[in-house]
């Protein structure tokens, strides 16, 4: 079933503007430093990107990870907020974008009453303010922006995020795993940057619809890191994927932190059962990665394949009786080093040892 496009035509040429802007984004994240030790930015772009997806979503590129941006008539909705360093330039990004939508006047489609096709009315968007961040998990190029923008921010009063929002003043909300704000907490970061609000159990959903639309956030345990939530706009058709889905490198598990491959591997499936094409697999849902470019069914079901790939080789490997070393030896991942292999942060061989002491340990 596809959701309401507008224009057909306006769709073809824009899915080429993605991929042109989507390449220049991805060859610019590259080679981005994200482990929690690293936090330069060595080679983060020199400008940022906010590219248009669906709707109200926006992608913002170069921010040091990728933030997801619905921006509408009920204000700004995150997901993530990039690396520390950059957060003010990310808020003037996500401001100029507000201001733009309010100055050009950004149609959007709201139902009223019924909710019938001839109900739907055009308006027009004032300024708003950033409402909701969400974490993706702890990792510091993906809430390193936190205190800038929920400092920025509002935040509504009522709905699910009612509890305890006394103490946070005029902030926006917080909202992640609760396993993510221990890590946060741990780390010691500003208390203005820690989760707000946080759920326990598989998923959390904003009890009302924010820009036209409901928001569900789904726990993955143990992928990347033992707090991992992806993000699905249920009407615009994207999902915001975080780290369990990265189209710049193998996936930097960290096992330290509570990260696991069968995880990453459960993550990646449970998208790929989420996501529908619009056509031969092309087009359809949307996946908004943790890093590079914007993607779609194809590319996450690529991505999973080549995980399900190494995971399978790694595993005979460790059956013939290999050693760590030896499974390294023989280059599990080596079709895929050229284009996932070549982050520090995530190598061939980190990713290989992720995998042999995930699948060891199970034992
Ligand atoms: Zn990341």
């Amino acid at each position: 079933m596809s959701l309401g496009h507008r224009n057909g035509l306006l769709r073809i040429d824009r899915r080429w503007f993605l991929c042109a802007l989507a390449l220049v984004a991805a060859a610019g994240i590259t080679g981005i430093g994200w482990s929690q030790q690293n936090r330069s930015l060595l080679n983060e772009p020199s400008q940022m990107e906010v590219i248009p997806i669906r709707g109200n979503i926006y992608m913002l590129a170069g921010a040091g990870s990728n933030i997801t941006i619905s921006a509408g008539m009920d204000g700004v909705l995150l997901v993530d907020t990039g690396a520390a360093e950059v957060g003010n330039k990310t808020l003037a990004e996500i401001e100029r974008l507000s201001r733009e939508l309010s100055t050009f006047g950004q149609p959007v489609k709201r139902n009223e009453g019924g909710g019938g096709s001839g109900s739907v009315l055009t308006s027009y968007l004032p300024p708003k303010p950033i409402r909701y961040i969400i974490n993706t998990s702890s990792l510091p190029e993906h809430t390193g922006g936190n205190v800038t923008l929920a400092e920025a921010g509002k935040t509504f009063t009522g709905g699910n995020v009612a509890g305890d929002l006394g103490d946070i003043g005029e902030g926006a909300a917080v909202l992640s795993h609760e396993n993510a704000l221990q890590r946060l907490s741990a780390a010691k970061i500003p208390i203005r940057g820690q989760p707000t609000e946080t759920y326990f159990g598989g998923q959390m959903k904003l009890s009302h619809h924010f820009n036209g639309e409901g928001v569900q956030l789904f726990h993955v345990p143990n992928a990347i890191t033992d707090g991992d939530s992806f993000v699905m706009f249920r009407s615009s058709d994207v999902i915001s994927a975080g780290d369990i889905f990265s189209f710049t490198s193998y996936p930097p598990i960290d096992l330290a932190k509570g990260g696991s491959i069968q995880g990453v591997l459960a993550g990646l499936n449970r998208m790929v059962d989420l996501v529908i094409p619009e056509f031969r697999s092309e087009g359809g849902t949307f996946v908004i990665p943790g890093h590079g470019r914007i993607c779609d069914t194809a590319d996450l079901a690529y991505y999973r394949d080549m995980v399900t790939i190494v995971r399978d080789r790694v595993q005979d490997l460790i059956k013939k009786g290999m050693t760590l070393e030896q499974v390294k030896a023989a280059k599990p991942t080596e079709d895929w080093d050229g284009r996932f292999g070549q982050l520090r942060a995530a190598t061939p061989d980190m990713f290989v040892e992720a995998i042999y002491k995930g699948l060891s340990a199970k034992k």
